[in-house]
């Protein structure tokens, strides 16, 4: 039994047939389940719910929410086989991913809940011996967290372990394409003991996400999704003045130096843009190349991409399965069509012709070459198995091309001079610079974008900082009666 139901107040909110979404699968088109397209009504009682599990919740010791927190770290841990199966069911990504992010939101949970009982704040000497100055980091209250479907577990983590250990609560909004293991994860939410009302979750589309982000009872709003989608929920927090974190796309660069190790280079770009069928915010869509290298490099992709085992995303020998959905794929395939009429081709471009794979949103991983930086396909985020190869002759054309587009989320660099590894990574807009290496994540480092790869930061210590504001306590110990229209400091 796939469970299907909204979590309000700790209650499954039975499904209302007049407003549901079918939940289909990636990999056959099989509908999965039908779930609420939740009515604004819907989304306020999640946001009441929240409001009343706050005002105990707050008072709620900082022990207590890591007991919590890992206790569902636990729960995820021993139930990760099967969320990793529901996850790959609804999104179609490689069980042996869905797996390893179900580990690594239980990582998460745990890395915070380590973090919910050092909340401490600060005594702060004034320039007068006769005061006590104190601040306090209070929980923003109730926060809406809305993720993307390409990986709901660990954007979901990403956002409600920080959120949990500040003493926020939460309505979740998963998206309407993936959003079973979202669902499942309340089981264990509740399983865990965390008290009613603390972490609801609403399922639905555009519709459920605007009523939401629009509300001015929000303490805070985190969103993992397109610029688009970020661009809309930013403008709606203007009216309502509510902070907002927002992660969005990407088009990362991978750059190649002539002193790279290309042993080691090669299968980094190849997990930077078909690991996941590149459909990864982080996905190293371009991959700047230098000339002296850039034929062996070519060669050597186009090799990998041709021979990528294409499947069921269940068998452990699959190397890429399908993308999220048949609209997805059409997009994809029409971004391909417009770069086949200005860049060199060098493998992939259309659907497979595997029999076997008929029915599934398949795309063969592509890869094209001499693409021209100021391109389209150099420029905006197919989130898809494309790769876009650019050649460059000169460390500083590396970085004038990497820094060009409107994104900054991550970027890669290989290369054997430990010199040239830092002073490039200094020069790259982006949130993240992975040298030697790529879509490398851990729960401890810092992560988010510049430019219109977003603002704010998940996971690392930094992560808290968006579920929390900070009080100052001003006390006169001086005990005298002062002059009203004096200024006092
Ligand atoms: P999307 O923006 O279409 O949807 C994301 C979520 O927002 C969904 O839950 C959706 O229902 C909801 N939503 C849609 N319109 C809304 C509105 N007007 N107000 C409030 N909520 C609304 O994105 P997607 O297609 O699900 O995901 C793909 C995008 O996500 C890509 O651009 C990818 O780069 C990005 N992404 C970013 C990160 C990151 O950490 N930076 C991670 C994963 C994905």
């Amino acid at each position: 039994m796939v469970e299907t139901r909204m979590l309000i107040a700790s209650q499954r909110i039975p499904l209302d047939q007049q407003r549901s979404i079918p939940v289909t699968s990636p990999i056959d088109g099989r509908v999965l389940g039908h779930v609420s397209d939740a009515s604004p009504d819907q989304v306020t009682d999640a946001i009441v719910s929240g409001e009343v599990a706050y005002a105990t919740w707050r008072k709620v010791s900082g022990v207590e929410r890591s007991r919590l927190m890992n206790r569902l770290a636990d729960l995820i841990e021993a139930e990760a086989d099967a969320i990793a199966r529901l996850e790959t069911l609804d999104n179609g990504k490689l069980l042996r991913e869905t797996k390893a992010q179900a580990l690594f939101a239980a990582r998460n949970y745990r890395y915070f809940a380590g973090i919910a009982d050092k909340l401490e704040g600060r005594t702060v000497p004034l320039d007068s011996w006769e005061t006590f100055d104190y601040t306090q980091r209070e929980p923003l209250g109730v926060v809406a967290l809305i993720t993307a479907w390409n990986s709901p577990m660990q954007l979901l983590a990403n956002k409600l372990a920080p959120a949990l250990a500040a003493g926020c609560t939460a309505v979740i909004k998963p998206s309407e394409i993936a959003p079973l293991s979202t669902l499942e994860l309340g089981r264990l939410i509740s399983e865990a003991g965390f008290p009613p009302g603390v972490v609801n979750i609403i399922t639905g589309g555009v519709e459920a996400g605007v009523a939401l982000t629009s509300s001015s009872r929000l303490g805070g709003i985190s969103f993992t999704g397109s610029v688009a989608t970020g661009q809309a929920i930013a403008q709606a927090a203007s009216r309502t003045l509510v902070p907002v974190t927002l992660e969005l796309g990407g088009k990362s660069a991978n750059i190649i130096f002539d002193d790279a190790d290309l042993d080691r280079a090669v299968p980094g770009a190849v997990a930077g843009i078909f690991a996941a069928g590149g459909q990864t915010c982080i996905a190293g869509s371009r991959l700047l190349v230098h000339s002296d290298v850039a034929e062996e490099v070519e060669t050597r992709l186009a090799d990998v991409a041709k021979n990528i085992q294409l499947g069921d995303p269940f068998d452990e020998s699959t190397q890429m399965g399908p993308v999220a959905s048949g609209s997805q794929r059409s997009r994809i395939l029409s971004i391909v069509e417009e770069a086949r009429k200005n860049s060199r081709l060098l493998a992939g471009g259309s659907t497979p012709s595997d029999a076997v794979l008929d029915g599934g949103s398949y795309v063969s991983p592509t890869v094209f070459a001499d693409v021209d930086p100021a391109s389209s396909l150099a420029q905006e985020e197919v989130f898809g198995p494309v790769l876009a190869i650019t050649r460059f002759d000169t460390e500083e054309e590396a970085i004038r091309i990497a820094n060009s587009t409107e994104f900054g989320l991550a970027s890669g660099l290989w290369t054997t001079d430990l010199t040239r590894a830092h002073r490039v990574a200094r020069e790259l807009l982006a949130g993240t610079v992975w040298v030697n290496t790529y879509r490398y994540s851990a729960a401890q480092a810092p992560f988010g974008g510049v430019k219109k790869s977003g603002f704010g930061r998940e996971r690392g210590l930094e992560a808290i900082d968006a579920y929390l504001r900070t009080k100052n306590v001003l006390i006169d110990l001086s005990g005298e009666i002062r002059d009203p229209f004096a200024i006092r400091s």
